[in-house]
């Protein structure tokens, strides 16, 4: 048997344990992996709360990241013993996921683990830190290289924007944090930003059209906050948006894209092809400071992702959460 957070939902009504599952009930797939390390991600949380339509299927065991050791293996790409990691695919929503000792998946989601990581360091990137790297290969895509302006990154104390930052700093971007927690600037100061305005500067409705401030964009939060980005982009600016914490509307004008010639590029983690994948995990081996990772990285054991999760949709965590489950 094996231990995992299960989520469970009885005539609409949602609850959450950490359980004692038998092996033969984990899913069809043709690799079995042993899992070392798992994390909490925005989507976790809001799996683990119910508070947003992340589950498709229940039982469900949550978990959109996983790393660790293949166990057995039907599939000729990897053998038992290999390392691995797993971002997205829908596990965690309509597949068992990471949130357990044990999962069974298929192989097209699995990515060797970057040798420049332990499991530990590959799950304090997971999904949030990889959807970073998308981020900035994105702004970089479009054109955006240091020296065009200030690169502004919204919830940057969270996973995905503490990782931004660090990431944008060392490729010698100026970066400008946007928090809504300003108590932690000496916090986004040490991941490199250069200046860090608060939330609320871009959170009420304003002009179509703003002073021009901002080379790019990295925006976690969407909504309003959004919209308020796009407006005060420089021309020809370029925002990657990959958030909702703000919300899920758009409540913006065509001005910016039509005067400005601003580009608003999406960025979607869950069904990215495996060759960018392991292009964002090649860039944040090479790329980012392992030292400012540890730095942002809080560690949870596999029972405490539950009281956790409130925390984090509270926007309280600092960065970003692991899970240790076979790993010290
Ligand atoms: P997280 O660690 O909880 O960080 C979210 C951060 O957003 C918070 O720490 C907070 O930062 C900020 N925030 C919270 N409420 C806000 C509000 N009302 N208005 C503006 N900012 C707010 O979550 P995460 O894992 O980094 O994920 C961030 C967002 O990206 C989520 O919406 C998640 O679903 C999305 N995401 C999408 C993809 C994709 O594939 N598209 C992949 C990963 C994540 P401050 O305290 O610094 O303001």
């Amino acid at each position: 048997s094996f231990r995992a957070i299960l989520i469970e939902n009885e005539s609409g009504k949602q609850s959450v344990r950490l359980a004692e599952l038998p092996r033969d009930s984990l899913p069809d797939g043709d690799v079995t992996v042993r899992v070392a390390c798992s994390t909490l991600n925005y989507k976790d949380a809001l799996a683990i709360t119910g508070k947003g339509p992340v589950v498709r299927k229940f039982p469900m065991v949550p978990g959109i990241d996983l790393a660790g050791t293949v166990e057995e293996s039907s599939s000729s790409e990897f053998k038992r013993g290999d390392k691995v990691v797993l971002n997205g695919w829908g596990v965690g929503e309509q597949h068992w996921g990471g949130l357990a000792e044990m999962a069974r998946l298929k192989s097209d989601w699995l990515i060797p683990l970057e040798p420049a990581f332990s499991f530990a360091q590959a799950m304090s990137i997971g999904t949030a830190g990889y959807t970073a790297a998308l981020c900035v290969m994105a702004l970089e895509r479009h054109g955006i290289k240091p020296g065009r302006g200030e690169v502004l990154v919204t919830g940057a104390a969270g996973g995905v924007g503490s990782v931004a930052t660090t990431l944008l700093a060392k490729l010698g971007y100026d970066v400008v944090a946007v928090t809504g927690r300003m108590e932690e600037s000496d916090y986004l100061t040490s991941l490199g930003a250069k200046r860090i305005l608060p939330r609320s500067l871009f959170s009420e409705p304003g002009k179509p059209l703003a002073r021009e401030q901002w080379a790019a964009a990295v925006d976690v939060a969407g909504g309003q906050v959004l919209v308020n980005v796009c407006a005060s982009m420089k021309y020809r600016g370029v925002v990657a948006a990959c958030g909702l914490a703000a919300g899920m509307s758009f409540p913006a004008t065509v001005a910016p894209f039509i005067l400005r010639g601003v580009t608003l590029v999406g960025i979607d983690s869950v069904m990215c092809p495996r060759e960018e994948r392991r292009e964002a995990w090649r860039r944040l081996a090479r790329d980012l400071d392992l030292h400012l990772l540890d730095a942002m990285t809080e560690r949870v054991s596999l029972e405490n992702c539950i009281p956790v999760a409130d925390r984090l949709l509270a926007g309280a965590v600092r960065g970003r959460v692991i899970v240790p489950i076979s790993i010290d």
